[in-house]
């Protein structure tokens, strides 16, 4: 039903145009792309250390420097680019629309979301895993169950926690710090999530611990609309991805967010 329901939705986006003028929807996004000379993506600003603004107002984080490097690569300058924040629940409506051409976003590639979207190679593999207050006698999934979990709507942890655990009472929030500010207040338990983000937490607030041990792994790719049209985009992000790895450049990257 619920396949369904997303096939619709992608007809519909279609024949609505996507926001797009009738003779760009059924064009080669690269060409769009180039013709522009500007990228635009979707990224986080809720997910220090990938996607997240600093006090200038700059969008900082692994997910905005892979960014850099695909304008870079496609367009022959890293400052070809114009960001748009996007948040987990509204990314994927945000790329349908045609307000960004891709999402560098966190995003994890799963078999359902590939019914819609286009995921380039993966460029990082996080893991689910717990965050609680520090002295919680939380110490792992099962001590979860009657418990209640804060969730950011449109996660894969919204979907897995529902199956892992039986009986959790799930709270959900829009975005990871509301999640945050629920476990700090006492409202919930734990909060359930990437490793990646909920490292981010954990490094900024010494109130709150993440638990050593990961549920899942999370291949995050970069989300194009599904179609012929983003074919040849697809090459060339896989391309970027593919040199600058080699290079070391995405190793670096990372290295310099205190990602491992
Ligand atoms: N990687 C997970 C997902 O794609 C969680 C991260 C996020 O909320 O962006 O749902």
């Amino acid at each position: 039903m619920k396949k369904i329901f997303l096939l619709l939705m992608l007809i519909v986006f279609i024949c609505c145009g996507c926001g797009k003028k009738n003779d760009e929807i059924y064009s080669n996004d690269l060409h769009t792309i180039i013709k522009r000379d500007k990228l635009i993506v979707g990224v986080k600003t809720d997910t220090y250390p990938f996607g997240y603004k600093d006090k200038q107002g700059r969008y900082m984080g692994y997910d905005p420097a892979l960014g850099r490097l695909i304008a870079k690569g496609l367009l022959g300058d890293e400052k070809k680019i114009e960001f748009v924040p996007v948040t987990t629940s509204d990314r994927i409506m945000k790329l349908y629309s045609g307000d960004v051409d891709m999402l560098i976003a966190t995003m994890t590639i799963t078999p359902k979301r590939k019914d819609l979207i286009m995921f380039s190679k993966p460029y990082h593999v996080a893991g689910q895993a717990i965050l609680v207050k520090k002295g919680s006698l939380i110490k792992n999934i099962q001590d979860l169950k009657e418990k209640k979990v804060a969730i950011v709507f449109g996660s894969t942890s919204e979907q897995s926690i529902r199956l892992a655990v039986p009986g959790v009472k799930i709270i959900g929030c829009k975005t990871y710090p509301a999640a945050l500010q629920q476990l700090k207040s006492g409202k919930v338990d734990a909060i359930v999530s990437d490793d990646t983000i909920l490292i981010g937490m954990a490094l900024r607030d010494k109130s709150v611990d993440l638990l050593p041990k990961r549920y899942s792994k999370e291949p995050y790719g970069v989300a194009l609309r599904k179609g012929p049209e983003s074919e040849d985009l697809l090459t060339a992000v896989n391309n970027v991805i593919d040199i600058e790895t080699h290079n070391g450049h995405l190793k670096k990257i990372k290295a310099s967010f205190g990602i491992k």
